[in-house]
């Protein structure tokens, strides 16, 4: 037995937990829904960096830095709350001491006097995000370097056929034409990369205004509007109640509502229904879109917000490149809300985003009623 391992009898034989605990390679707490650390390994500690009888008389918030620890202790509110569901954990990412750590809390659904614990696993994530970082920051150089060459191209066509040069031809246009159209398509995927990569190393520019949620959500769904119409999909907005005014930069929002409508379309049947929602829920704001298309299942769920992911079966009959949703949910975060998705009941998923609404002190002094 370890000495920084304490442990109350949990029903489960003492020495087996102990043991298993105390040779897991990831940090491993155990707390009560106060964030008291009630069992911990040594990995836990040396993750910490701290010794294991600071871990046991700690409680996990303060162990720590400021802004997790209060989301950790936010997050151990709301799970604590959380009727028995595979899906309810909370994961968060953080520098300590130059280590870059993986925290994920899970409720344990027991009953009983064990009811009420927190399991929370910390795991050293440094080398992935170092390797993730240069992947990122090659990533991005190279859509850079391809990047000038291609507008330059792209540029000259379009002279081209803008009779710049002298009349030209009927088949030298069609010919042109492919590849200006290939060009455009480069471009856009370059600009994906970039925005991914930005996005990834946390330096898009975002230049936050105070905007009403109905502007760029109406812009972006009569941006559509067309498609829809020409699908005879029916495409309706509904704002409930009095929505709030959020800081945010509308155009990037308007990007990312623009990429889940136009998912929604690209998924549903023809004459089908696409809804979306504007409400404020206590202290967000909602937007959401609902289709009735084929749903995404559970397992798939977390992959889609990955970049170059693809479901196999939409994947392979739909044009895209598996990087809207990424890039939608790297500009959500960065204004610090979220986006999630879940089946509906009948048929068809839901994609939310939640966008915190700002206090009286977030707001300009101008813009205060
Ligand atoms: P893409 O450019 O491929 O659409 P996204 O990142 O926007 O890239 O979406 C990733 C994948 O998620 C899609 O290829 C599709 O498989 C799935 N997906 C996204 N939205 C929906 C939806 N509304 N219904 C069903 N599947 C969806």
């Amino acid at each position: 037995m370890t000495d920084s391992i304490k442990s109350d009898n949990f029903g489960i034989d003492r020495s087996v937990l102990e043991s298993v605990i105390a040779s897991a390679g990831v940090g491993i707490l155990i707390c009560d829904t106060e964030g008291n650390v009630r069992l911990a390994n040594d990995a836990a500690a040396r993750a910490l960096t701290t010794s294991a009888s600071t871990v046991l008389t700690s409680r996990i918030f303060d162990l720590l830095p400021l802004p997790q620890g209060a989301e950790v202790r936010a997050a151990f509110r709301h799970l604590s709350k959380t009727a028995c569901d595979d899906e309810a954990f909370h994961e968060i990412t953080f520098e300590i001491e130059g280590q870059t750590l993986k925290c994920v809390t899970h409720p344990i659904f027991t009953t009983g006097e064990d009811a009420g614990l927190m399991v929370t696993l910390l795991q050293n994530v440094t080398a992935e995000t170092q390797a993730a970082r240069a992947q990122t920051e090659f990533t991005s150089v190279i859509a850079h370097e391809l990047r000038t060459p291609l507008t330059a191209l792209k540029g000259s066509i379009d002279l081209v056929l803008a009779n710049a040069g002298g009349e030209i031809g009927d088949s030298v246009r069609s010919l042109l034409s492919i590849s200006q159209a290939s060009c455009n398509r480069l471009i856009r995927l370059l600009d994906d990369l970039l925005d991914v990569a930005q996005a990834e190393t946390g330096s898009l520019k975002l230049r936050m205004h105070v905007v009403s949620v109905d502007g760029f959500v109406l812009r972006a769904v009569e941006t559509l509007r067309a498609q829809a119409e020409s699908r005879g999909i029916r495409l309706l907005v509904r704002t409930t109640g009095e929505i709030p005014a959020v800081v945010a930069d509308q155009d990037r929002l308007e990007q990312v509502v623009v990429n889940i409508i136009s998912n929604a379309l690209k998924f549903s049947p023809e004459k089908s229904r696409v809804t979306v929602n504007v409400r404020r829920s206590q202290s967000v704001v909602q937007v959401s879109v609902s289709d009735e298309g084929p749903g995404i299942r559970e397992t798939d769920r977390a992959n889609i917000f990955r970049k170059f992911y693809r479901l196999p079966e939409t994947g392979s009959t739909e044009t895209g490149r598996g990087l809207g949703l990424a890039i939608s949910k790297a500009i959500v975060e960065q204004h610090g809300g979220r986006i999630t998705v879940r089946n509906r009941r009948s048929h068809g998923s839901t994609f939310t985003i939640e966008l915190p609404i700002p206090g009286e002190d977030e707001l300009p002094r101008k813009n205060k009623q």
